[in-house]
């Protein structure tokens, strides 16, 4: 499927392309037993990428089990509502995103801990896009999946006030990642899944085009 980008054996980002030129995107954990998502996209998201995806795979929705949404807005969680129809998934949020988005059973704080599928994550608390924004780091992997938390040249989606955003990605520079997953093609680095020395850039680029904005 062109829609799909695969990151590992048990990794994969279902890009859903809402917009020419852009994309919202699905991280899915194929665990052995179940499987985990990393933010739900649009009612559409699920439907028409997704569970095409799931059954390419030769996976079934039933799997799905836990779901963490990275912050509360609706091209990250509008799906969540269809999953919960549709499975018997649980769905987790920061705690200061959690209100927004409403059917929530898990409420997570910085350094707790969530199974996707056959792995762990930590979270990261990393508010500036929105205040319960967050990412999930998995160490020995040096894997971090960011949501929207690097908005690139998309400086009017700070909305948290500049120093606050800059502060979380310094955060995010001293960990130690070769492996990056973002929800939207952002410039300067318009891929979602960014290896090597792109997260690092993307993160000061993120940082350097904050510190010019108004
Ligand atoms: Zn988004």
């Amino acid at each position: 499927m062109d829609n799909v980008e695969r990151v590992a054996d048990d990794l994969y980002l279902v890009k859903y392309v809402h917009r020419e030129g852009t994309f919202v995107g699905i991280t899915v954990v194929l665990g052995q037993n179940s499987i985990g998502l990393v933010d739900t996209g649009f009612e559409r998201t699920i439907v028409d990428s997704l569970f095409p995806f799931l059954q390419e795979m030769g996976r079934s929705p039933d799997e799905i089990t836990f779901i963490v949404n990275t912050h509360r807005d609706g091209d990250h969680i509008q799906g969540n509502h269809v999953l919960k129809e549709k499975t018997k998934a649980k769905i987790a949020i920061h705690e200061l995103d959690a209100d927004a988005v409403g059917d929530v059973d898990v409420r997570l704080n910085d350094g707790d801990r969530v199974e996707l599928g056959d792995r762990t994550f930590e979270v990261v608390h990393a508010p500036g896009h929105t205040p319960g924004n967050i990412c999930l780091y998995q160490p020995e992997e040096t894997l971090l999946i960011v949501g929207d938390t690097l908005c690139g040249d998309r400086v009017n989606l700070i909305r948290m006030g500049k120093e606050l955003y800059i502060n979380s990605i310094k955060r995010l520079l001293d960990l130690d990642v070769n492996l990056l997953i973002q929800s939207h093609p952002r410039k300067p680095i318009e891929k979602g899944v960014l290896v090597g020395e792109e997260p690092k850039q993307m993160m000061l680029a993120s940082i350097s085009l904050a510190e010019k904005a108004d």
